[in-house]
């Protein structure tokens, strides 16, 4: 399932760095439809007349930019800080949370400068040793369809293989892995793939690989001897979830044959705002999502706004099954968090 964009704007000093001018070149020799724009953060030239149609021609377009801020923003609960490799991705989940982060924006978007990036997370470990910095690769996108284009995990994983002090990890859906398999990680990284049963994967991942696929890319990953983890989110308690999600665990052991030695679980329940909401339904209007307030408890978040989560008794319950799931057939996992 490889990326191919309908369109590749460049910033203009993108073409200042060998990966922006290798990158332009290739594309305009595939005949691939280039322009460009003075800014990554100021793209207008991307078709639509709704929201909707703008969210699906954006997903279509690939902007080369040049990421200026070297200041990183934090990242709990998965890491210190996020490291930016990419913006949004040409995955199509209705529940996205940059659905509403990326507002009018969610354009797929590179960065050439992926030295400068590193060398500014070699200053935040520096900053910190000699506390470990862990660093998140995929808080602002999904990393791996644009790495045939980038090779940015390839050279982070690289980085981080090289670091006492630091580690990366970064979460995906997609399944290019094989770039990635002989790079020396050095055991610093950890390779997370987000999973969920065939029916969410169906009804709201549209445009990523199937569980069978994903799961066969992570045993790759495991045998390439990175640490593993598998993000389920989001945890949608729908009829039958018991027995769907008990499923899903079968599968993903069923395929394991005892080779995964360091194996973590990070588990996230269904949330949303009412700004989220509103976004879902003018990008996705005949949802199937459950989106009823009335449903929900409200907890009130960092920033002010709220979010609409699951009544309490109900989290307890699906925290209790879910770890026994994890150790049940994943003896010797590790549950990162549960929320
Ligand atoms: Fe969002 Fe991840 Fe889906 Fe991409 S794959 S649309 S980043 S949830």
């Amino acid at each position: 399932m490889a990326f191919k964009p309908a369109r590749v704007i460049f910033e203009q000093d993108a073409l200042k760095y060998p990966l922006g001018e290798k990158l332009y070149r290739f594309f305009r020799d595939k005949g691939t439809d280039v322009s460009f724009a003075a800014s990554h953060n100021r793209v207008s030239a991307i078709p639509g007349r709704t929201r909707s149609e703008k969210y699906f021609e954006a997903k279509r377009t690939l902007v080369v930019g040049v990421r200026r801020t070297t200041a990183f923003e934090t990242c709990k609960p998965s890491a210190h800080f996020q490291l930016p490799l990419a913006t949004s991705c040409p995955g199509k989940c209705e529940y996205c949370y940059l659905l509403t982060n990326l507002g009018k924006k969610p354009y797929v978007r590179i960065y050439v400068n992926i030295e400068e990036i590193l060398s500014a997370a070699r200053g935040y470990i520096e900053d910190r040793k000699p506390q470990v910095t862990v660093f998140e690769g995929a808080a602002t996108s999904d990393p791996v369809p644009v790495e045939p284009y980038t090779g940015a995990l390839a050279r982070a994983v690289e980085f981080f293989g090289g670091q006492e002090y630091g580690r990366f990890r970064f979460v995906t859906k997609f399944t290019e892995v094989d770039t990635l398999l002989d790079v020396p990680h050095n055991g610093h990284t950890r390779f997370r793939f987000s999973i969920n049963t065939p029916e969410v994967i169906r009804r709201f991942e549209h445009a990523t690989p199937p569980l069978a696929e994903r799961l066969a890319a992570a045993w790759k990953v495991a045998a390439a001897g990175y640490p593993l983890g598998f993000l389920v989110a989001p945890i949608i308690l729908y009829d039958g979830w018991r027995d769907s999600y008990r499923d899903l665990f079968k599968t993903a052991a069923a395929g394991l044959n005892g080779k995964v030695y360091d194996l973590t679980f990070e588990f996230i329940t269904h949330r949303f705002t009412k700004r989220a909401k509103g976004t879902i339904l003018e990008v996705f209007p005949s949802t199937r999502l459950d989106l009823d307030e009335e449903a929900r408890a409200f907890k009130f978040g960092q920033f002010g706004y709220g979010k609409y989560v699951y009544p309490k008794e109900l989290f307890s319950d699906a925290k209790i099954y879910f770890e026994g799931l994890a150790g049940e057939y994943f003896p010797g996992s590790k549950v990162e968090y549960f929320v």
